[in-house]
């Protein structure tokens, strides 16, 4: 058997002081899990169950790429998260074995095209052209569990030109990371190199060409993001 055209490369993701690169299976995002976001977006925060989006594995963009404004948009919006990266396999796992499963966390950006999210929420349809474009996952490096343990706490902040725009605390999560682990894996399998992206605070906004993008998590350091021209 041989393939009819040669595979994709995997996509991988940086480990902080290692060379050693996560293989990227999946990308998992919780919708609206910090309050003063759900307000913003003009939904009532509760605790009706978590919902997920996804992202294509190859979406994934480094610290300190440059990001060409995407197509078909024009209102390209930055979101601050807290990157939770799956290292055991597991399905209807317990909150309380939930982080025996996490291999480590990073900074994460979730770019978001919000005209297209937006106009789908209002019809009813896919998020997916809102959210799951190429290069609308910035992941830094995944710092490990045995040098940072399991942040539920600390600084979540986002410059634009050096401009504070999101400045929240873990600890305002929702939905806690063992507690969206445990959730997802009992309606999928989770599997080592899925990533999951927790969310964004409050105060997503708009970028534009030439903006620089600063994401900082208490403990797990801070990425950058250009933004290009129109791809
Ligand atoms: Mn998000």
């Amino acid at each position: 058997m041989g393939y009819v055209f040669e595979p994709a490369a995997i996509p991988t993701v940086a480990v902080e002081g290692s060379e050693d690169r996560i293989p990227v299976r999946r990308i998992f995002c919780v919708g609206r899990n910090y309050a003063a976001h759900a307000r913003e977006m003009g939904k009532d925060p509760d605790r009706d169950p978590p919902f997920f989006f996804t992202k294509p594995a190859d979406a994934v963009v480094m610290d300190g790429e440059t990001v060409a404004y995407p197509a078909d948009t024009e209102n390209f919006h930055y979101e601050a998260e807290l990157v939770a990266v799956i290292g055991t396999a597991g399905k209807n796992i317990s909150e309380e074995d939930s982080l025996n499963h996490v291999w480590g966390y990073a900074v994460g950006n979730d770019l978001t095209r919000r005209d297209l999210q937006l106009k789908a929420r209002e019809q009813g349809r896919p998020w997916d052209w809102g959210k799951a474009f190429d290069r609308s996952a910035v992941i830094g490096p995944v710092y490990p569990v045995t040098k940072v343990g399991h942040p539920d706490k600390g600084a979540i902040t986002l410059t634009v030109n050096d401009e504070v725009k999101q400045d929240a605390d873990l600890a305002e999560l929702i939905w806690s990371v063992p507690e969206i682990i445990s959730i997802l894996s009992h309606s999928i399998a989770l599997e080592p190199g899925d990533l999951i992206m927790t969310g964004t605070p409050a105060g997503v906004g708009a970028m534009v060409e030439g903006d620089t993008c600063v994401v900082s998590i208490d403990g797990l350091g801070s990425i950058t993001t250009p933004i290009g021209p129109r791809a």
